[in-house]
């Protein structure tokens, strides 16, 4: 049987960069597997070495989880559409029967008054029968907890103010970069350099004035988790890494919070609403989070400047449906969107009956360590490490060129970034053709490697040692230390 399988995006690298491949099979099972035989690296991402699916990856024949179906049993017939959904670097009683939710608020909004100049900035809700004045009251009663203020924070904030949402809570303790310019619009050119909580409270009082804006400048953990989300009535993740993710899916579960919930990576990105108390959770989607390093951050991997408006704008309307208790919740779905496609599609999402967290016997029933859970130390996505002796620093490194020391560098970025900063010498051989490269290196002369900085070659030396490779070097800090510290000409990106 034909069939076509939807490679996502951080995986086309392990199948000739292609979306799409076509395939045949009688099922699921079949299909992946003739797809693992033409693509060797990408079975090695799907399957474990037993040959199981990790679970980390979940398979849909058409719409439907195949989870939910016969798994890789399930028969396919021809012209059936397998798509692949890797993770991707939240008492209603509507679901699945159509009603509109009623979301009780924590504040009574009954208690909520305005004046005219609010009755006059809100007045195209006012006039809206799905809103009127009783729904202005509930988004002015409304407390709503943004986790992140960057690239869906940004949009899902200002539009969260601009509707009238009362309090809004923001947690984040970065600073505004010059490279969140490109897509995280609540900061300014005029604020880099500051926190970002202060940063996106200035934008969001000059939205509106009469917003409650409520910062927290700490890092989401399992010691402050709970108290901080416990007061609102809903939570936005936006979001960028899994110990996170995974934080705030089990705060939410444990207290019985909505979590609206988004993700994006490159031109692709995802939305659903994980409610417990009404649906499944992120952890019925994702038991378990991809291995440390499988999927690339937007650092590393890159993000399209519009497309977190996008998906931040979804999560901002799922927000305020739920406060109004108006239409269906993104409850039960997982929203794909793929901009280059200009393509949406919706999957179905089911409560796993053994989730570990929300399900009627759970084994999780405290915040637990998401550090140790997700396999990473917190600010290190790179979970590879290198000898202390096998680190190299830039300005070492200069030393070394000026000393004429005979060594081979390796750049082991992509040919695009090499393209806008190179450390001249430096022979490039990008990380996903090492293996095949590596005829190329001799493994009786030094070699530092160098990336960004520094995570993926830290990878590429503990590959080379695998191979026998005994004179390694990683610089330290990647191209960019070079550029802080070396040659500040190399530009950094
Ligand atoms: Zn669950």
């Amino acid at each position: 049987m034909p069939v076509k399988i939807v490679i996502p995006t951080p995986m086309q690298r392990y199948a000739g960069n292609q979306e799409e491949i076509e395939t045949t099979g009688a099922t699921v099972d079949e299909a992946l597997g003739q797809l693992g035989e033409q693509f060797p690296d990408l079975r090695k991402h799907l399957f474990s070495p037993e040959g199981k699916l990790r679970n980390y990856v979940n398979v849909y024949v058409n719409d439907d989880d195949s989870r939910y179906l016969d798994g890789g049993a399930t028969v396919i017939k021809d012209g059936d559409t397998l798509t692949i959904v890797p993770s991707i670097a939240g008492g209603l009683d509507s679901v699945g029967h159509g009603g509109a939710p009623s979301f009780k608020l924590t504040t009574d909004p009954e208690t909520m008054e305005f004046t005219n100049d609010e009755i006059l900035r809100y007045s195209r809700h006012l006039i809206m029968p799905e809103v009127t004045l009783e729904g202005q009251k509930r988004l002015k009663a409304a407390k709503v907890l943004c986790v992140g203020t960057g690239g869906l924070g940004a949009p899902l904030t200002m539009y969260l103010a601009a509707a009238g949402v009362g309090t809004i809570g923001l947690v984040d303790f970065d600073t505004v970069d010059v490279t969140n310019l490109q897509r995280q619009i609540v900061h300014r050119e005029s604020t880099v350099g500051k926190p970002k909580i202060d940063s996106a409270e200035q934008t969001l009082k000059e939205i509106n004035p009469n917003v409650k804006i409520i910062k927290h400048e700490v890092m989401l953990t399992s010691a402050n988790a709970l108290e901080i989300i416990k007061d609102y009535d809903i939570v936005a993740d936006g979001t960028d890494n899994f110990q996170t993710r995974y934080l705030v899916n089990d705060a939410c579960v444990l207290l019985g919070k909505p979590n609206a919930y988004g993700s994006i990576f490159r031109f692709e990105g995802l939305a659903s609403v994980f409610y417990a108390v009404d649906g499944p959770c992120y952890r019925c989607l994702y038991p378990e989070p991809p291995p440390p390093g499988l999927v690339p951050s937007c650092a590393e991997g890159g993000v399209l400047g519009v497309l977190p408006g996008i998906i931040g704008v979804i999560q901002a309307i799922e927000t305020v449906k739920l406060i109004l208790s108006e239409g269906q919740p993104l409850i039960g779905r997982l929203l794909t969107f793929n901009a280059l496609k200009m393509q949406f599609r919706e999957l179905k999402v089911r409560k796993d009956p053994n989730c570990p967290v929300c399900s009627a016997n759970p084994t999780i029933t405290e915040l637990i360590d998401y550090d140790e859970f997700c396999g990473v130390g917190r600010g290190n996505e790179v979970g590879e490490d290198v000898e202390h002796s096998e680190e190299i620093t830039a300005v070492e490194l200069k030393a070394k060129i000026d000393r004429g020391d005979k060594f081979t560098l390796v750049d082991v970025r992509e040919p695009h970034e090499y393209a806008i900063a190179k450390i001249p010498t430096a022979k490039l051989i990008p990380l996903g053709t090492l293996a095949e490269r590596v005829h190329e290196l001799d493994t009786a002369d030094e070699i530092v490697l160098q990336c960004k900085s520094g995570a993926r070659s830290a990878r590429a030396l503990n590959q080379l040692k695998g191979l026998g490779f005994k004179k390694l070097k990683n610089l330290t800090g990647g191209i960019t230390a070079w550029s802080n510290d070396v040659d500040p000409t190399v530009p950094r990106y």
